[in-house]
């Protein structure tokens, strides 16, 4: 049952407050995408997710042309491409939160796993966060590097740039995006340090009890 394109604007309006209010977007950073049923809903260009009017929030149809509201986010490719690779997710959300951005500019990260399994929560909530390499604004390429790997990983790690979180709700999303900058956090923390990661076996398990 999809959400209504009303009620759909105001969750949108309301987790920018709470993303905002958390201090993980810098600037006028970030943005979020939802499936309605006759296309997406993105949040406009220029505006500052703590602060959007739900009625100017762009809507593009199933192309991807601008239909309504506002003009929309120059990043809303990225929201396309991961919504059309992931046909049970419902939202996306891409910020340029500070310590996932600052693990994104490490040269020594795992493509496949940029941030290491430290904690269940990570595990469950993000699974793996695949890296995707650099390229500038606008350049198609990064549309098609994300596509590429997108229908496999829920979370992608855009180097020297931020993530990008898709989730079966918005909800789910924000959980997730959430949680790659929490991790991020306690990665920097830690660099350097001896540090203890879950073993397959206790990510295994993980599995097992709270299969996704
Ligand atoms: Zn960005």
């Amino acid at each position: 049952m999809m959400i209504s394109e009303t009620k759909a604007r105001d969750m949108i309006a309301a987790r920018g407050q709470a993303l905002a209010a958390a201090g993980l977007t810098p600037g006028a950073s970030g943005n979020i995408s939802m499936r309605i049923d006759e296309g997406i809903l993105v949040t406009p260009t220029g505006m500052r997710l703590g602060a959007l009017d739900p009625e100017r929030i762009s809507k593009l149809d199933q192309t991807g042309r601008h239909v309504a509201g506002d003009k929309p986010s120059k990043e809303a490719f990225l929201h396309l491409k991961m919504l059309a690779q992931r046909p049970n997710d419902s939202a996306v959300v891409h910020l340029h939160s500070t310590h996932a951005v600052a693990v994104s500019c490490l040269s020594d990260i795992d493509e496949a796993n940029a941030l290491p399994p430290l904690t269940a929560y990570y595990v469950m909530r993000v699974g793996a966060l695949r890296a995707v390499p650099y390229f500038a604004p606008g350049d198609k390429r990064l549309a098609d590097a994300v596509a590429a790997v997108a229908a496999e990983h829920r979370a992608v790690l855009l180097s020297n740039h931020g993530p990008v979180a898709s989730g079966r709700s918005l909800e789910a999303a924000c959980a997730s995006i959430e949680e790659i900058e929490e991790t991020a956090r306690l990665y920097l923390l830690l660099y350097g340090r001896e540090v203890k990661l879950l073993s397959q076996e206790q990510m295994d398990e993980l599995q097992r009890r709270f299969p996704d």
